[in-house]
């Protein structure tokens, strides 16, 4: 799945929401989320994002490797 990270964080364009085929970006309270069993990995959102926050989860730089996780864990139990 592809993964929002911290350059988000406060900045929320939504860009990435007109792209998604499948709607499986959520918007949390600083930062947008998408649901990794929803995302199809098509790539439409990460060339969009002005703040490039949006990553495959294999190619997250070190800084925001924590997000894979974390972002998965908002949807847990939903
Ligand atoms: Fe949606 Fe595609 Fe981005 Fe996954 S990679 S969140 S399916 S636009």
């Amino acid at each position: 799945a592809y993964v929002i990270a911290q350059p988000c964080v406060d900045i929320k364009d939504k860009a990435c929401l007109d792209e998604c085929p499948v709607d499986c970006i959520y918007e949390g309270p600083r930062k947008m989320y998408i649901q990794p069993d929803e995302c199809v990995d098509c790539g439409a959102c990460e060339p969009v994002c002005p703040v490039e926050a949006v990553f495959y989860e294999d190619d997250l730089p070190e800084a925001f490797i924590e997000y894979r996780i974390a972002d998965r864990e908002v949807f847990d139990g939903i």
